[in-house]
């Protein structure tokens, strides 16, 4: 008997698919992960609400937050390239992509083909 392969939704953020996660929730255009959150979670505790400047922090404080400023980085790009990939995939151009973004066609192409 053949089966209709849905296809499996991915977190945007780590990539998991949603048989690999416990839960995933879905934005438009992109799923996050409940590892996902907790990370953003983190993130969110780990940031002082009263920011005071980086120059109030220590090294150690400064250093610790590498890590988790580095993730949140990455975890965006993903974000961008997941949008950015499902608008090839509908065959917007790389023309209109880069005006959205403010950067020429072949600088677009260049960073996210
Ligand atoms: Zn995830």
């Amino acid at each position: 008997m053949l089966a209709l392969k849905k296809k499996l939704l991915k977190c945007s953020f780590c990539g998991k698919t949603e048989k690999d996660v416990a839960r995933l929730i879905g934005g438009p255009g992109v799923h996050i992960c409940d590892g996902c959150i907790g990370t953003c979670n983190r993130i969110l505790e780990a940031t002082p609400s009263s920011f005071a400047g980086w120059d109030k922090m220590t090294n150690e404080q400064l250093l610790d937050g590498l890590k988790t400023a580095e993730a949140t980085v990455e975890a965006t790009r993903g974000v961008l390239q997941a949008q950015i990939e499902e608008l090839r995939q509908r065959n917007v151009s790389w023309e209109a992509i880069g005006k959205a973004l403010g950067i020429s066609r072949q600088a677009a192409w260049e960073r996210f083909s």
